[in-house]
């Protein structure tokens, strides 16, 4: 399970996401936790909870769910897929840059990074994630966020059981789910989606792939960024990085 702030129910404004921030961690927290639930009740025999959020500061072993394992810290590239896990989720996830509706919408960065292409395609920390685990034939099977978050893995994974726990309006102003309902959804929507395992497909995009990223005004690429394996320079905030496969892609864009 990989969670972040922004798609929380209950988090509509930049302030809520400091990441030790108390309501914050309560709300994220309640919400793995249903997810957890779900999982378990659905048939898995076990959970692994990566803190993805902001230098992985919000989530704890003492409120965590007894039976899920938590993950601590930055995972490098390949974010421990090379384990074999049977399915991934995502829990509190935000949209992707520039996505109309998107609660606090960006990419990876949102002072850093204007915009991500795959293979010519928008996409942010959903699709690149889906991407990087069906490279690993491992599913995504379950996100909970808001609902331009579900949109987009819709898009991508059509069978995928998608929990939408608030509604943007705008950047910072949403319509969102109690506490209490956002984890019913959640809980009962983690039950499906472990049911339907080996219906759900990996998401693969077959090589070559090529990650094109448009940092934002103030960030010029490094004199040198021309010289990385693969990389070219397309304008001075703008870097693309081809490779044989999306992991060889993105392993040199990480690096
Ligand atoms: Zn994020």
């Amino acid at each position: 399970m990989i969670t972040d702030a922004e798609g929380v129910a209950g988090i509509c404004r930049q302030d809520q996401t400091e990441p030790k921030d108390p309501e914050l961690r309560q709300l994220l927290t309640g919400e793995v936790n249903a997810a957890v639930e779900g999982f378990l009740s659905g048939g898995a025999d076990e959970v692994v909870v990566w803190d993805g959020h902001d230098g992985s500061q919000t989530l704890s072993a003492l409120t965590i769910h007894p039976k899920a394992k938590l993950l601590i810290g930055s995972l490098g590239v390949t974010m421990t897929l090379e384990r074999g896990y049977a399915a991934v989720a995502f829990v509190g996830q935000h949209s992707m840059a520039n996505v109309r509706g998107g609660i606090m919408a960006h990419s990876y960065s949102s002072l850093g990074i204007q915009n991500m292409l795959v293979n010519g395609k928008p996409m942010g920390e959903i699709g690149t994630r889906a991407a990087l685990a069906g490279h690993f034939n491992t599913p995504v099977i379950l996100l909970s966020g808001d609902r331009a978050a579900a949109e987009e893995l819709r898009a991508i994974v059509p069978q995928a059981e998608l929990a939408a726990v608030k509604e943007g309006l705008g950047r910072h102003t949403c319509l969102s789910l109690s506490a209490p309902e956002a984890r019913a959804l959640i809980r009962e929507s983690a039950i499906r989606a472990v049911q339907k395992l080996g219906t759900i497909p990996p998401y693969r995009i077959e090589g070559p792939v090529a990650i094109q990223i448009e940092n934002t005004t103030r960030n010029s690429l490094p004199i040198d960024a021309g010289l990385k394996p693969g990389a070219e320079v397309l304008d001075d905030r703008t870097i693309r990085y081809k490779g044989k496969d999306f992991l060889e892609a993105w392993t040199r864009s990480r690096m």
